[in-house]
């Protein structure tokens, strides 16, 4: 590790334990010269892989074209990207930020203007236990988790916790207060727990009967992850507004809300902006991305994959059932659940060239790109079956 990490960079991170230089397809390198199946995707964003050819040609095409311009212009290749989206998801417009936080943070400023419409009471939201939307002020006070909010608070008042998948408890928790309901299809954070299609539909109906706002959060599970564009759609629900960011750009920050025709028109001239948001290079990365998703047929593709690594993970827990007590999620967003912390068996992987990436609740996340080959699924469960393998050996000793 270099030591001027620890010296110049704050200290908000744990202390990594590989200094990545160089990352192609499935994998990421490091500066020592080691080779690790990156199973990570950045936290679920280089859903193309690293270096995609057409990405790497689009984004530095685009480089010499133009960069940044600021909203004070139309971008064709915003106006591009939005046009894209509004036919992945549903009639409607796009506003444009740059982070998954800052796409919630939108959408929660939605909700306060829809609310004004309605009533100067209604600004509540009400949140799923376990969720995860960002780390900015609003966003963290959507987040009930303890771990986030801890040295931050008072936060927003404006947030009511209610297990996920239980929908009487959400729906006891509505008042004269409440404005909305906003979820994660699937909470990646959380420890990917899965919001049933019949819950969704539920909160969907509720928010029809009682005129409330339902917001879904596809930061994560969105872009072809879980096997349809966006989680949700698994479930057949429309919502009011959508917030997805991560993978959209590959790796270019980018972040978007969706929202429906409805809605379309709530926020006017001047009511929220930014100033980064939507650029010509960003937009230009995140159409890259959806061509490729569209080229190669990734949505189709990942729902094969996963086939094949649920049957695997699987089989896995039934030899390791002293060990691993779920296999959960969806697509390409999946998680084995061990019964005792995750630390050590993601080093043991980490030791053996498979990256993956911790969740709450004992639960270890496999995110590989859309784009991983069958041979690099094959090597992943070779590696993740010797670790368990020298784990449940030094248990046992
Ligand atoms: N929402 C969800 C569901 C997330 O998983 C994340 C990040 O992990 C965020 C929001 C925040 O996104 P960002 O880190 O881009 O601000």
């Amino acid at each position: 590790m270099n030591l001027d990490h620890t010296q110049y960079l704050a200290n908000n991170y744990a202390l990594p334990a590989l200094e990545i230089t160089r990352g192609k397809g499935s994998y990421l390198f490091d500066s020592e010269g080691r080779k690790f199946l990156d199973f990570t995707s950045g936290i679920a964003v280089t859903n193309i892989g690293h270096g995609h050819e057409h990405w790497v040609n689009t984004v530095s095409d685009q480089l010499n074209k133009i960069v940044h311009c600021s909203n004070l212009f139309s971008i064709p290749e915003q106006v591009k990207l939005a046009k894209r989206l509004v036919n992945k998801i549903g009639r409607g417009k796009i506003l444009f930020c740059n982070s998954g936080a800052e796409a919630n943070e939108a959408m929660i400023k939605f909700s306060r203007l829809v609310g004004k419409e309605n009533s100067p009471k209604k600004h509540k939201l009400i949140v799923a236990e376990n969720g995860f939307h960002g780390r900015t002020m609003g966003a963290l006070s959507a987040t009930s988790s303890p771990k986030y909010r801890e040295g931050f608070e008072p936060l927003l008042d404006s947030f009511s916790i209610a297990p996920l998948n239980d929908l009487e408890k959400f729906s006891n928790m509505i008042d004269d207060q409440t404005i909305g309901i906003m979820l994660e299809s699937i909470q990646g954070e959380g420890g990917i727990r899965v919001a049933e299609n019949e819950f969704l539909q539920g909160i969907e109906k509720l928010c029809k009967d009682k005129n409330l706002l339902f917001l879904l959060d596809e930061v994560q599970a969105g872009i072809g992850r879980t096997g349809n564009f966006l989680g949700y759609q698994e479930s057949g629900i429309s919502p009011d507004a959508v917030a997805i960011a991560k993978g959209l750009g590959g790796g270019f920050p980018i972040g978007a809300i969706w929202l429906s025709e409805k809605w379309c028109d709530v926020f006017k001239p001047g009511s929220h902006g930014t100033t980064f948001g939507g650029s010509p290079l960003a937009c230009s990365a995140a159409n890259a991305v959806l061509d490729v998703i569209e080229q190669e047929d990734l949505i189709i593709k990942t729902r094969e994959k996963s086939t094949f690594l649920i049957e695997e993970f699987s089989r896995l827990k039934k030899k390791y059932s002293e060990l691993i007590t779920e296999v959960r999620g969806r697509g390409l967003m999946l998680a084995l659940v061990i019964n005792e912390d995750t630390k050590e068996l993601i080093k043991i992987l980490r030791q053996n060239g498979l990256l993956v990436v911790g969740a709450a609740g004992n639960a270890i996340r496999f995110l590989p790109p859309l784009t991983v080959k069958k041979d690099e699924l094959i090597e992943a469960i070779k590696i993740t079956e010797s670790a368990l393998e020298i784990l449940q050996r030094e248990k046992t000793k």
